[in-house]
């Protein structure tokens, strides 16, 4: 008897190398249905924002030509996860259903859904394939997470060494059926590309979404950017790998560039891979995070926060802050920067987020909603952990004293002013706003406003 046909569901995961969800089902046999679904029906789902919106429409453009040239089809359905996936079953008369773990709230849907399919007789498996080590395999001695960064990379780099990345699969034998991206129909309908207006051409300058353009970055950054990781707080030149937005559509996983670094490089760049792998680390510690407390883009990690007097944002300053003129250089070339390419350099990041929660006393989960909007890489684990990083309420956050001085961080990180001109050309200029808030005054104000948070604590 023929096998059954597969679905492949795809979500965090658009790419065909190293996709273990993909690599089972073509080794299974029989035909395979490789689905992305656009759900933002599911209890826990958190609708993207406009530049993800923009990022998701490329990057499922060039995963159709990827499948195609392998045989296969990616089909697209909308709407809930529980109701979509078990008609589809339905529809092809599939006889195994296969996807990579994701680690928010939207794993209970899963749960729930592989739970439905085992018990209808069908074959379910997920697999570890976005992170280089599973939340729940790093843990204290005492079997809790942790809560510090540094003893959690240490744990992962004492752990067994990730994977080896699977090869994309030759070739796949695909099934035809309604909905699919390359007759363009079921894309273009959920209008995921601005119109009126077409806010995009920054993002189109600056990205290439898809695994080829996400594999060509790792290349040129471990030849041109990896050298240079030293200067990696240095917003006015290119010392950081920019693969954020790739990592984030999971256009690449993080045992491929965990291979890569272990593979040939300039001496330079040896020196500098222990930081830039810490940095990934970064990234599963976020997903550590947000695996045992889903609700992180939402309330403080840090309870005590719960007490924090933050105050109601004027509209007009709030704007200035989105829209890049507050009057202060670098904070305003890093807004315009997001606002233009979608992306931000981090030390900027950090930077503007210490202004809007400390300066200007505005409650992390707005600068954190501005951000999911306009970033490419806006991502559920690391958008609110560092968020909350930078305002003091999250796991292993710095301490919230530590207000940043975007004068004193710009002589120091953009000392010839290269990156603030680039995004601020007017600086010098009458046209140029007066700063919106007293940088002295605001900092002892924030943290007078802190001592609620302590009090709350000692009572
Ligand atoms: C307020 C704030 C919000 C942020 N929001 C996001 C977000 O939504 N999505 C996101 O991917 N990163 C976020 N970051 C983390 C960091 O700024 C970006 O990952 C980094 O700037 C991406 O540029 P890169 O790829 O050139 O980084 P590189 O320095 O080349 O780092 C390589 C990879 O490591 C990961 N990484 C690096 N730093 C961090 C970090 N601090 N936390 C988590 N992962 C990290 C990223 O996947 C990155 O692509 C945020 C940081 C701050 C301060």
């Amino acid at each position: 008897m023929a096998t059954s046909p597969s679905i492949v569901w795809l979500r965090d995961d658009l790419r065909i190398v190293d996709n273990p969800a993909l690599t089972a089902a073509v080794e299974r046999g029989g035909a395979v249905v490789v689905l992305f679904l656009l759900d933002e029906q599911s209890p826990g789902a958190r609708p993207l924002g406009g530049a993800s919106r923009w990022w998701l429409h490329g990057s499922l453009t060039a995963l159709a030509t990827e499948l195609a040239d392998r045989g296969a089809q990616l089909a697209l359905r909308s709407g809930a996860a529980g109701t979509v996936i078990p008609a589809l079953v339905d529809e092809i008369g599939a006889g195994a259903v296969y996807w990579n773990r994701r680690y928010g709230a939207l794993r209970e849907v899963d749960a729930a859904l592989k739970q439905r399919l085992r018990a209808d007789g069908l074959e379910v498996q997920s697999f570890g394939a976005s992170l280089l080590f599973e939340p729940w395999t790093i843990t204290t001695g005492a079997g809790d997470p942790y809560r510090v960064f540094t003893p959690f990379w240490r744990a992962c780099l004492a752990a067994d060494e990730p994977r080896a990345p699977l090869p994309a699969p030759a070739s796949i034998t695909g099934l035809a059926i309604d909905g699919t991206a390359l007759d363009g129909t079921t894309l273009e309908s959920w209008s995921l590309l601005p119109t009126r207006p077409d806010w995009a051409a920054g993002l189109r300058e600056a990205w290439t979404p898809g695994e080829a353009g996400a594999r060509a970055r790792l290349e040129h950054f471990v030849e041109n950017g990896l050298p240079l990781y030293h200067r990696r707080d240095e917003p006015g030149i290119e010392a950081t790998s920019r693969l954020s937005p790739h990592l984030r559509f999971g256009e690449l996983s993080p045992h491929q560039v965990w291979a890569r670094l272990r593979g040939p490089l300039a001496p330079a760049a040896i020196a500098n891979r222990p930081k830039f792998l810490s940095e990934i680390g970064w990234r599963e510690f976020s997903y550590s995070i947000l695996f045992h407390q889903p609700t992180i883009a939402t309330e403080n990690v840090r309870r005590d926060f719960d007490a924090f007097p933050w105050q109601a944002p004027d509209p007009a300053v709030l704007e200035a802050w989105q829209s890049g003129r507050t009057g202060i250089p670098l904070v305003d070339a890093g807004m315009r920067q997001l606002w233009h390419s979608g992306w931000m350099h981090n030390r900027v990041r950090m930077i503007v987020a210490s202004l809007l929660t400390k300066n200007l006393l505005i409650d992390w989960r707005i600068g954190e909603e501005w951000f999911w909007d306009t970033l490419v890489d806006a991502d559920e684990a690391s958008n609110a952990a560092s968020w909350q990083w930078v305002a003091g309420s999250g796991a292993d956050a710095a301490p919230y004293f530590r207000v940043f001085n975007p004068v004193l961080q710009a002589e120091r990180f953009d000392p010839d002013g290269t990156y603030r001109r680039r995004w601020v050309p007017e600086l010098d200029s009458p046209a140029y706003p007066r700063p919106i808030v007293d940088l002295a005054a605001s900092r002892t104000a924030a943290l007078a406003a802190y001592e609620v948070v302590k009090a709350a604590k000692r009572g």
